[in-house]
């Protein structure tokens, strides 16, 4: 097998696949995902597998402020899509986000309605769907991939790490086995998936990132969204970091940017990359406090990859044959 000796030509001048050129080159403009919380909850918080959540998780850090009361899902995206469109003049087309908890865990008849309801919107094109890979029974999947025969559909699979000491160590509730398979299952329907990845994890190391990327690099993700773990006010994580700071270690900016840049090597070229960092507010966080942008991200990681000479998929092969 051939492989380039520089970035591939679809990374549009930089390092990595961004999200952001391929939605340009596909839509011909911006995308904006209209965040959508349509009350679902999720089985680590409801008694089915345990009632205090993920121990990074306060669903409230990672809504935006416009959805913080609750209303009904038309009027939470007439507030979205008023306020997306004055900051961003140029979107093109909006996709109803259904972000906060697992909004696969329901009846059928629930996920239809909520669903539809959304897309009966005059300004929405579509769907975003965010959940936990123990969601996605075949007969949501079926219903999902009939739902994407008729609209763009994004399911947004919640992967955090590929390594199961981590995730148990996170009380996450499933294993890395339970992500393969919902991918699997996904793919087997033509459905595209993103997966949500949360680097810093307690028990992440530089080796499990890696390896993690290279599982990942095996399976069928169309994209990917990294994320720096930041301690929320109200998780399990704060209360263990308030006790005993040396417990959860945070990466500085660098060292996280070196984890995102080893991972990129190890994924294909073919992997959309849709965030490399997110901002929980000021007065929810607890730590770190990078006192950086993270507009900033993607210029950094392209000059980081630039400095090391080396791009997305440098060092990706098929299963058992990589070179680092
Ligand atoms: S991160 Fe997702 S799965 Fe975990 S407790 Fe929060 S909503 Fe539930």
């Amino acid at each position: 097998m051939i492989h380039s000796a520089a970035p591939p030509g679809e990374f549009a001048g930089r390092r990595y696949h961004a999200w952001n050129d391929w939605v340009k080159r596909v839509h011909g403009g911006r995308l904006q995902k209209v965040s959508v919380d349509a009350g679902f909850t999720c089985p680590n918080r409801d008694g089915t597998l345990g009632v205090g959540g993920c121990a990074f998780c306060n669903n409230d850090g990672f809504t935006p402020a416009y959805l913080r009361r609750q209303r009904g899902i038309l009027e939470q995206i007439d507030t979205g899509v008023a306020f997306l469109r004055r900051r961003y003049p140029g979107t093109k087309v909006f996709l109803a986000y259904f972000q906060s908890y697992s909004n696969t865990y329901g009846k059928i008849g629930r996920l239809r309605e909520c669903y539809e309801t959304a897309l009966g919107h005059p300004d929405i094109g579509g769907l975003a769907i965010g959940t936990r890979p123990d969601c996605l029974p075949d007969e949501v999947l079926d219903y999902l991939a009939d739902l994407a025969r008729r609209v763009p559909l994004e399911l947004e699979i919640g992967i955090e790490s590929c390594n199961d000491a981590v995730l148990r160590e996170c009380l996450r509730g499933h294993d890395f086995a339970c992500t393969r398979d919902a991918l699997r299952r996904a793919a087997e329907r033509g459905l595209s998936v993103t997966g949500h990845l949360l680097l810093g994890l307690p028990l992440e190391t530089r080796e499990s990132l890696i390896e993690g990327a290279r599982a990942l690099a095996d399976l069928p993700i169309d994209a990917l969204k990294f994320h720096q773990l930041q301690i929320v006010r109200g998780t399990r994580l704060a209360g263990r970091y308030r006790a005993d700071p040396a417990s959860v270690p945070l990466m500085r900016p660098e060292t996280y940017l070196d984890a995102v840049a080893d991972m990129l090597e190890r994924l294909p070229a073919r992997v959309r990359i849709q965030r490399l960092g997110s901002e929980v507010p000021l007065e929810q966080r607890v730590s770190p406090d990078w006192g950086l942008r993270v507009s900033r991200f993607p210029a950094l990681l392209d000059a980081l990859l630039a400095a090391r000479r080396t791009w997305q998929g440098r060092l990706f092969r098929p299963r058992d044959q990589y070179i680092a």
